[in-house]
């Protein structure tokens, strides 16, 4: 219906909630949030004294990136100056780049200065001068892809890059080695293959990852997969969640097998349990979700419990609430500090919560946490080889990747497997592994020779089946160390000298941006450079006890410095003393290190072996 002023209702709402361009970017850089909801009235006055915003600009409200610039103008206005990110996208909104990065394809260029950056919101990363080529990161919600996906991206990375696939710790796909001319055909041949990629990279929400085992798992509360689907469909439809001033994460965890790692997330969502004796008229007895935030653990802070209870049908409008609120109130002067987990600090949870209970227009729902059945069925590892699915008959396979890497042929191999003996679907894992579903138990063995005829593995030891390792600098500019080729190193060392009877899980990352998690590893190492008579060489810190899910914490330096040729030497002595001095193999690593003073762990570290006697 149209006014008589010209605008639709539609427009009035847009017009009274909110504002864009230099006419009215003045009105709002002292909202605290910009909301939505509740601006449903012509009636609101948004500019400075007397300015009522009655007649702005056409622009005003139908410009996509409005969010994001009042939030920009707003911290200008404030005394701030945009960092150079926050600036190359006010001055070149990236996901108008397209035309752009054809033509530099064309003439087989490179992105130069912050186009470079720009790129990344379409996936495309120049990532030299570690690599001179373009790194292509793929976008699939809850790591779930089909068998005819696989074998599409197999032939991309054959004819475009480097002919193979990295599997990631968000349970997603890199492609490698691509050439300048070839970036935006990936991008393309990915589209053409269903799988949409922008905003896999830049600041964007990234993967939204699941519980790997969603549908299959006899231990979940609940499938998740669905939910990462419709989350990342609502992201892709809405350019305003395009805006965000750095990277977010969200993740669904279904409380059954295998970690969504939902609590290393910005958003994480829990499957919960009320149970008939904690029931109430508001909270019937049933699974809900529990909302966590604020999860960053290059940071050191795992994502806590809000209280808030939702309905699984409510998660996914909650998080763009969330989203927004984070849109509007990030830090756009300091890349650093411009992560939600600040955004809490600054502000405490209520006045969050309360900032996005006012953009869904409705009050979110809190239940007392110890009243909530939180039990998870969580076994680590539990992924890699043969395993009952819920449906009866049926068993998955989970397949060990040497640190995430496949390459092509192999792909092709398990497209094979899971057309002719599974139901045609492959879920990838946050532990860089995947999963081959819907495996009839009477082809367990064709299965296994299958797997091990192209040169993977069904099963692995309690070191190489948690060994997760990020890109490292034979790929990131950023790497202090070959963090892959360092975990396969470590990994042989410590298979050739110890017998672990527990699963262990090795992380190493390449400089502070954590891909690899390190701090939530039961041994974590994070690359540095060394010293070593007048030479700098590839070192780690090395950090012990950090854990997730059940076992939640962030791990303690034991050792700082050490050249990698020591490493495999030093993480050695720190799992002899665990099996020499546990109480009985029930008792974890991680409650192993726990129990272990600051300078204990680190005497054991350094070799002090007689410190910890068998127990
Ligand atoms: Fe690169 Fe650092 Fe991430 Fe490793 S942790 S992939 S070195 S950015």
């Amino acid at each position: 219906m149209t006014s008589s002023n010209g605008f639709t209702d539609e427009q009035k709402q847009y017009l009274a909630g909110w504002a864009f361009g230099s006419d009215v970017a003045r009105a709002v850089h002292d909202l605290p949030v910009l909301s939505s909801s509740a601006a449903k009235g012509a009636s609101v006055q948004l500019g400075p004294a007397g300015a009522s915003v009655t007649e702005p600009p056409v622009s005003a409200f139908l410009h996509p990136d409005r969010l994001a610039i009042a939030a920009q103008d707003r911290a200008m206005a404030a005394g701030g100056k945009l960092v150079k990110e926050e600036q190359a996208k006010r001055d070149k909104p990236p996901l108008d780049l397209w035309d752009q990065m054809r033509r530099e394809a064309e003439a087989g260029q490179f992105p130069k200065g912050t186009d470079v950056f720009l790129y990344k919101f379409h996936g495309l990363f120049h990532v030299a001068p570690a690599q001179n080529a373009f790194m292509c990161r793929l976008r699939m919600p809850g790591g779930a892809l089909t068998s005819w996906q696989l074998r599409g991206i197999a032939e991309i990375a054959d004819r475009r890059a480097g002919g193979y696939l990295d599997v990631t710790t968000r349970a997603n796909l890199q492609l490698r080695e691509i050439r300048p001319k070839d970036g935006v055909h990936v991008v393309q041949e990915l589209t053409d293959l269903g799988i949409l990629i922008r905003g896999s990279g830049g600041d964007n929400i990234r993967n939204v990852t699941a519980s790997p085992l969603s549908g299959i798992d006899p231990h979940e509360r609940i499938e998740t997969l669905p939910l990462a689907r419709e989350m990342h469909h609502a992201i892709l439809q809405r350019r305003e969640m395009y805006g965000l001033p750095r990277k977010f994460n969200i993740a669904f965890d279904g409380a059954g097998s295998v970690s969504a790692l939902e609590d290393t997330n910005d958003v994480g969502f829990t499957a919960v349990e009320v149970l008939a004796d904690s029931a109430t008229a508001d909270a019937p007895a049933g699974i809900y979700f529990l909302l966590s935030l604020g999860g960053i653990t290059g940071h050191r802070d795992l994502a806590r419990p809000t209280g808030v209870l939702l309905r699984p049908d409510e998660c996914v409008e909650v998080a763009l609430a969330i989203v927004r609120v984070f849109i509007a109130a990030g830090d756009r002067t300091n890349r650093d500090r411009a992560r939600l987990k600040y955004v809490l600090d600054d502000w405490g949870f209520d006045r969050f919560l309360g900032e996005a209970e006012k953009e869904l227009g409705r009050p979110l729902f809190r239940f007392p946490v110890e009243k909530l059945d939180l039990r998870r069925a969580e076994i680590r590892h539990s992924h890699i080889g043969f395993h009952p699915q819920k449906q009866a008959g049926k068993v998955y396979a989970g397949v060990a990747l040497p640190v995430g890497r496949m390459n092509s042929e192999q792909a092709r191999a398990i497209a094979s497997i899971a057309e002719r003996f599974g139901d045609g679907s492959i879920r990838l894992t946050v532990w860089q592994n995947l999963i081959v579903a819907g495996i009839d138990e009477r082809d367990v063995d064709a299965v296994k020779e299958a797997i091990e005829a192209c040169g993977l593995a069904w099963s692995a030891s309690n070191v190489r089946g948690g060994l997760v390792a990020c890109t490292g600098a034979s790929g990131c500019k950023y790497a202090a160390a070959h963090t892959k080729e360092n975990a396969l190193a470590l990994a042989d060392w410590l298979e050739q000298r110890i017998e672990l009877d527990v699963p262990v899980n090795i992380h190493l990352t390449g400089c502070k941006h954590s891909c690899a998690q390190h701090y939530i590893g039961d041994i974590g190492l994070i690359a540095t450079k060394v010293e070593v008579e007048d030479d700098l060489v590839e070192g780690y810190h090395v950090f012990v006890g950090g854990g997730y899910g059940n076992d939640a914490g962030i791990a303690r330096e034991a050792a700082t410095g050490v050249p990698f040729e020591t490493v495999p030497a030093t993480v050695e002595r720190l799992l002899s003393a665990y099996l020499r001095g546990r109480y009985g193999a029930a008792e974890s690593f991680v409650a192993f290190a726990r129990r272990l003073s600051d300078e204990e762990l680190r005497s054991v570290a350094a070799g002090h072996d007689n410190l910890i006697p068998a127990a």
